[in-house]
């Protein structure tokens, strides 16, 4: 492909990589399942899990498609037949990659958002994932879009690889797709687009995320890529967004690099990095003093508290909010309603407002995540814990 740069550089040694793998990358032109490409992405996979030293897990799209396929169906379909084409092309597209995998077994996990979002789903699926792992099996996911429905969803599979490479403990996340990588402008209309190679801070390239490039047969584009990379690399996963399919993987796995590398920050821990990305229930409005302690590494305390909005429960994620600024997310031991009734007191009197005290902290500082630079929240106490808490 035109204007495309091949970076090498030492990898490293990865104990597991996520690599998803796009409808996109698995259909022709008319949206049908193209085998030999299929094959050539699983021996890709085989050549990069073996020269890394790495487990692989793969995210695969398609079941959409394949299911259209097999039924005859052309769009626009109903939620209803959606899900159906979706079931029905699951089966056939797992049944290809356990043909193509060989001899290596593989498993089929469908994940929805609350597999990622609730704490005892995380977990589950989590052990799920291990023991697969364990059994020298190559796990396949994709999102269980016969049962979920909009507001179950994730809604794309490059927010779930992000996810997966979290549940997986992976080092290296990548996302094959049908383009090389980031282009700092639309390379089908602008002659002069460039590839971007590598990318050290996310943020500073999210203003291309509306740039379009590639089929429009998968359902993500950039945008979703590089919130995938974004979740991805604030947790320590280094992201990588390439094309040429089973050739690009194998180019990956010599060290060169088929689109753009996306530099992890350091570790935040998987805990900590998990709290970061749960969608907020409330926000807590707090005084300059609260945010002095927790800039020190303390636990927010009711004192602190001047106003609760929102409606949330025990253990749901939360803002922490001084003039108008989000300073912090953490996990809440108490609910809205209680919060309301021991804001600004002391913690002496939580027992007499509430008839029970079960916690000294509102949030605790193990379940807090400062949303300032990542630099400023170090951990290293976290690191390594891969399970979210409550
Ligand atoms: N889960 C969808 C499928 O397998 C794909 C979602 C996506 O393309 O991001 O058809």
């Amino acid at each position: 492909m035109r204007g495309v740069k091949r970076s090498s550089h030492p990898l490293g040694r990865w104990r597991r990589v996520v690599v998803k793998i796009g409808t996109s990358s698995l259909t022709d032109d008319a949206g049908r399942l193209h085998r030999p490409t299929l094959w050539a992405i699983a021996r890709g996979l085989q050549v990069l899990g073996a020269a890394r030293g790495a487990q692989v897990v793969v995210v695969s799209s398609g079941a959409g498609a394949v299911g259209r396929e097999r039924l005859g169906l052309t769009l626009p379909l109903t939620l209803p037949e959606r899900q159906a084409a979706a079931a029905v092309g699951q089966a056939l597209l797992i049944l290809e990659w356990e043909r193509a995998l060989a001899p290596e077994p593989v498993a089929q996990l469908l994940l929805s958002a609350g597999d990622v979002h609730h704490r005892e789903r995380y977990v589950n699926a989590k052990s799920a994932l291990e023991a697969t792992l364990r059994f020298g099996v190559v796990p396949v996911v994709n999102e269980n879009d016969s049962v979920a429905t909009a507001e179950l969803k994730l809604g794309d599979n490059d927010t779930l690889s992000a996810w997966t490479a979290y549940l997986a403990d992976a080092d290296a996340l990548v996302i094959l797709t049908d383009v090389h990588g980031l282009f700092d402008a639309d390379p089908r209309t602008n002659p002069a687009a460039r590839p971007l190679s590598v990318v050290e801070d996310v943020e500073t390239v999210e203003h291309l995320a509306g740039v379009k490039a590639g089929s429009n047969r998968g359902t993500g584009g950039m945008a979703t890529k590089l919130r995938a990379a974004r979740i991805a690399t604030r947790a320590g996963i280094e992201t990588f967004v390439i094309g040429g399919g089973g050739a690009g993987l194998e180019a990956l796995a010599r060290g060169e690099v088929t689109g753009t590398r996306f530099v992890a920050k350091r570790r935040t821990g998987a805990r900590k990095a998990w709290i970061a990305e749960q969608p907020p229930r409330g926000r807590l409005e707090v005084d300059a003093g609260a945010v002095a302690a927790l800039a020190r590494g303390r636990s927010l305390l009711p004192s602190g508290v001047r106003a609760v909005n929102g409606t949330f429960a025990f253990g749901d994620a939360v803002d922490v909010v001084c003039d108008g600024v989000v300073v912090a997310r953490g996990l809440t031991n108490y609910t809205s309603d209680a919060l309301e009734r021991i804001r600004g007191r002391r913690t002496s009197a939580i027992a007499d407002l509430l008839g029970v005290k079960d916690y000294d902290e509102v949030v605790h500082r193990d379940n807090l995540v400062s949303l300032g630079e990542p630099s400023a929240t170090p951990d290293a106490a976290d690191a390594g814990d891969s399970m979210p808490t409550r």
